[in-house]
């Protein structure tokens, strides 16, 4: 099996399907979650999410569009962005989004938003330190995806021994799952990339080869822009997605 693994798609609906082209090999897809927030497609990326049933994870900003948490946490931009996404925000995108579960678990895989322990409190694991917590709670031999920092990158551990190693995947490249290893491996974002790369970034796994694939896309970013500066989202949002940070 072949699954594209997607996440913090962040209402970027150009991004969304040059991935979608670009991973036209895969047999199908999985989202880690925030599918809106920050950008100017909520809607049509939830209708495509929706309308292919790609099994997908509640994120973040999923969860404050489902009023399921507040978003005294989120920095100002962010907040506006949620405050004008739920002005447009239809029903049924909103009861998809309250209905997302926190977590998957699979023989293939397991996956959670920002990490397998405590998902609910979406803390990051930008550090092999981060991970061990998130290790703790998989099976051996254990792949887990997540998403939430943005960054493409893979934490690694021996079964039965606690130092973690980690590799930046920003340029993309192949994972070589390796038997007796547990894996965190963050798919890198879509719709809002924070690595310096502003390009779509995305997973492809092959379950039988034991492969990942993190893959950067190139989308029409102008057009994205546009829509944002035409919504009167705030202009630190689309300046930075040139930039990928
Ligand atoms: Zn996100």
């Amino acid at each position: 099996m072949k699954i594209g693994i997607i996440s913090d798609i962040h209402a970027n609906l150009e991004a969304l399907e040059a991935v979608f082209e670009a991973f036209s090999d895969a047999d199908a897809f999985f989202c880690l979650g925030d599918v809106v927030g920050y950008g100017p497609s909520p809607n049509e990326c939830c209708d495509i999410i929706r309308g292919r049933n790609i099994p997908t994870l509640l994120g973040n900003h999923d969860a404050a569009l489902a009023g399921k948490m507040g978003v005294e946490w989120f920095n100002p931009a962010a907040r506006d962005s949620v405050e004008w996404t739920d002005k447009i925000l239809t029903s049924e995108n909103r009861d998809f989004l309250k209905n997302l579960p926190l977590t998957y678990r699979s023989c293939d895989f397991v996956a959670a938003h920002s990490s397998l322990d405590c998902p609910d409190e979406f803390s990051y694991i930008r550090t092999p330190w981060d991970s061990v917590s998130c290790m703790d709670g998989m099976p051996p031999n254990a792949v887990c995806f997540i998403g939430h920092t943005h960054r493409a990158e893979f934490f690694s551990q021996r079964i039965e021994e606690r130092n973690v190693d980690t590799l930046e995947m920003q340029s993309g490249g192949l994972i070589e799952l390796k038997p007796c290893f547990r894996y965190v491996i963050n798919c890198g974002s879509i719709g809002q990339p924070r690595d310096g790369d502003p390009r779509a970034c995305a997973a492809f796994f092959d379950t039988e080869a034991g492969l990942v694939d993190i893959r950067r896309v190139s989308y029409p970013m102008d057009i994205t822009q546009g829509k944002m500066q035409a919504a009167g989202l705030p202009s630190s949002l689309w300046e930075r997605l040139a930039l990928g940070l």
